[in-house]
């Protein structure tokens, strides 16, 4: 068994879609756990209604959510699916579950309601390319992974409940290989005890696959790209980044981490757990070798640049010159670990620490209204992180040029500069 994960760009437009049955003809005699995201910008366009109900303008949420329901009827009907084995009806039920949700007045809290209509997006996506699949001769079943994937009720970061989700994959997805190939289901999403659905956090579709090649024991998770494979920077930012064949789990952790916008950071430690490889491959051209992910420690790895915008430094100060003790650390942590803010960066002195996270506006100033009860705080923003992994004096030096440096640490693996 293999798992495959193709990711929104994949599936953004007619003709990527097209290019699906020939990549799958490749793989007819395996069997196939397909894990599809939201189409393109969906999932941002979904944000976008989601804001707008819960800021009581069902008009806008309503006009916004029609185009969304434009498009995909306008993909739908562009692929020639026919109305064969209820098709426009499930499409219809989903559209009336969130239509009706943004008829009513948001009494709960807006991650509820996000995840509630965000989901939709993996729903109709895969509906659309199970049916048009089918159509193709790639017979392969749908399943709603909110009946499989069972979460806490942590909306928008939602937790998997392993051991649930594993029982149910056993009684319900198991038994469908005895009679098709493949099983077509949605990444980024689950269900509550309560049915409510729930999301794993932007980008978690890779999450959803490796959790399915972890529960299924499965040979390999290949997750289809519109690019090459990994590259040792992001090509959009540095035009003459490289390609590279093969890399470790350490590495590639270590890489998702740093920010690195590869692999979502929690894909890894589910394939690693059970030795399970990782193919990054492109869907353009499957002929392409793509990066292979594995256990094996890979020497000689070009320096690997990973670049962060929009970053604060939070300066903490004791008030009365008495040292940061391990105390006012712990409780530092716990501040961060309850506002789900990820330290990027963390430098102590005496009586300081510095603390580096993304710039989410309302967390930050959250947390530093809670340092202040045990700390001077001040906000230093708009700064950029930049990580060099495998690093060479130069390229550090050509990559921070002329500007002003904050804060700088170095192992000798890595070395990471906070600056203007
Ligand atoms: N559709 C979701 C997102 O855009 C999940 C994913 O693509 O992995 O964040
Ligand atoms: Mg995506």
């Amino acid at each position: 068994m293999k798992v495959f994960k193709f990711g929104g760009a994949s599936v953004d437009s007619v003709s990527r879609i097209l290019n699906l049955p020939a990549i799958l003809k490749n793989y007819e005699s395996e069997k196939l756990l397909i894990v599809i995201s939201a189409m393109g910008k969906t999932t941002n366009a979904l944000e976008k209604v989601a804001e707008a109900f819960y800021a009581g303008n069902t008009g806008l949420a309503l006009e916004r959510f029609g185009e969304i329901r434009q498009s995909h009827l306008q993909i739908a009907q562009s692929l020639g699916t026919p109305d064969i084995s209820g098709f426009q009806q499930r499409m219809g039920d989903f559209f009336t579950e969130v239509e009706w949700l943004l008829h009513d007045k948001p009494v709960r809290d807006f991650n509820y309601y996000y995840d509630q209509i965000v989901c939709i997006g993996e729903l109709l996506s895969t509906s659309i390319l199970s049916h048009y699949l089918n159509m193709a001769g790639i017979t392969n079943q749908w399943v709603d992974v909110r009946d499989i994937f069972s979460t806490d009720d942590q909306f928008r970061s939602a937790n998997i409940d392993w051991e649930k989700t594993a029982a149910r994959l056993k009684e319900e997805i198991v038994p469908l290989f005895n009679g098709i190939h493949i099983v077509l289901t949605q990444g980024f999403i689950g269900s509550t005890d309560a049915n409510e659905s729930t999301t794993l956090g932007r980008e978690g579709s890779d999450y959803s696959a490796a959790i399915f090649a972890n529960l299924l024991d499965a040979d390999s998770l290949t997750i289809w790209k519109d690019v090459e494979g990994v590259m040792n920077a992001d090509p959009k930012a540095f035009p003459d980044a490289r390609f590279i064949r093969e890399l470790g789990y350490d590495e590639v952790i270590e890489m998702a981490f740093y920010g690195a916008q590869v692999i979502h950071p929690k894909t890894i430690k589910p394939l690693q757990n059970k030795n399970i490889p990782l193919h990054v491959k492109c869907f353009l051209d499957p002929s392409l070798p793509g990066t292979l992910i594995h256990s094996k420690h890979i020497n000689d790895l070009p320096p690997i640049i990973v670049l962060k915008q929009n970053q604060v430094l939070i300066h903490l100060r004791t008030r009365d010159y008495s040292f940061v003790g391990e105390e006012s650390t712990a409780r530092l942590y716990n501040m961060l670990s309850a506002l789900h803010i990820q330290a990027n960066l963390l430098q102590s002195g005496a009586v300081t620490l510095q603390v580096c996270a993304d710039h989410i506006p309302g967390k930050i100033e959250k947390l530093a209204q809670e340092a202040s009860l045990l700390f001077d705080v001040q906000l230093e923003k708009g700064l950029t992180l930049l990580t060099i992994r495998h690093y060479r004096k130069e390229l550090l030096d050509k990559l921070t040029g002329e500007r002003k440096i904050v804060l700088q640490q170095w192992t000798p693996e890595t070395v990471q500069t906070l600056m203007y």
